[in-house]
């Protein structure tokens, strides 16, 4: 059995991960945080396929509680194969008028998030020795910058650096750490946004979907990836 941690996944990239890596074959462990009826909902779903699933909630800014539930969570079904580190958020403006909050909210949120969710996890990772797949869910924002986004973009980009030298860490021991950078995907994050504007700059004129993204992650924690190692894959719909 290869359990899988999936971070954020009550609703959009998150659910559409955890569904899918169901689906392959792995044995995912849910995350939520506020979105309770919804990622209740999908637990119920999961165990229709496997009813070794579990669901847990935390916020991944609170260090604390996410250290003691994910060390309770290893003790009750030992360590984990894979690490979808995907919850974020967005608090977009232009930088003259971003608050501190804007700022601090989404560092971490999207960045400190990482250290807080996988650091505890990986000695009993390595203890395992079963290889290993790490997965940052990052964004084309932190490649490429965006307009807004200064506290984004920086995040992201963080992620990405993070996963590299992680990855370099790592990789005797067989874990491969890699980031998924999509663009623009259909989820409530985009709800918002000036879709037509929008769409005139993405060369194949639509948002991507959960699905794709979830069969590249799919991709990422398969056994066939295993050589894949400090690489970031963007679905961007030619944005890049
Ligand atoms: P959604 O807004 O649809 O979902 C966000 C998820 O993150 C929710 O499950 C939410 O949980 C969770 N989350 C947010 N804050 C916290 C927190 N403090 N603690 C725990 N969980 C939290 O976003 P998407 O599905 O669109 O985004 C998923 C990831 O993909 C994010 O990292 C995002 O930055 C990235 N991304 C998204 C893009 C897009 O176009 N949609 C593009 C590029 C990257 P809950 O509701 O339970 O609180």
């Amino acid at each position: 059995m290869k359990r899988v941690l999936v971070t954020g996944a009550s609703r959009g990239i998150g659910r559409a991960v955890a569904l899918r890596l169901a689906q392959e074959g792995f044995t995912v462990t849910l995350h939520y945080s506020r979105s309770k009826d919804l990622a209740e909902g999908l637990f119920e779903e999961l165990k229709q396929i496997d009813d070794c699933s579990r669901l847990i909630a935390f916020d991944v800014c609170d260090r604390e509680a996410v250290r003691s539930k994910l060390a309770e969570e290893v003790e009750n079904v030992g360590a984990f194969y894979g690490i979808v580190a995907n919850a974020g958020i967005t608090r977009d403006t232009l930088f003259p008028a971003m608050k501190e909050e804007d700022w601090d909210s989404v560092i971490d949120t999207n960045l400190n998030s990482f250290f807080n969710v996988v650091q505890p996890l990986i000695m009993p990772m390595v203890r395992l020795r079963s290889r290993g797949r790490i997965i940052g869910i990052s964004s084309l924002a932190g490649l490429v910058g965006n307009a807004g986004q200064v506290n984004y973009s920086a995040a992201k980009a963080g992620l990405i650096g993070a996963c590299r030298s992680l990855a370099q860490e790592l990789a005797g021991k067989g874990i491969t750490v890699n980031c998924v950078a999509p663009g623009l995907i259909e989820t409530d994050m985009t709800k918002g946004l000036p879709k037509d504007e929008i769409l005139k700059h993405i060369p194949m004129k639509r948002f991507g979907t959960v699905e794709e993204v979830a069969g590249c992650v799919s991709y990422l924690m398969s056994d066939e990836a295993g050589y894949i190692t400090g690489q970031t894959i963007s679905l961007n719909g030619g944005m890049l």
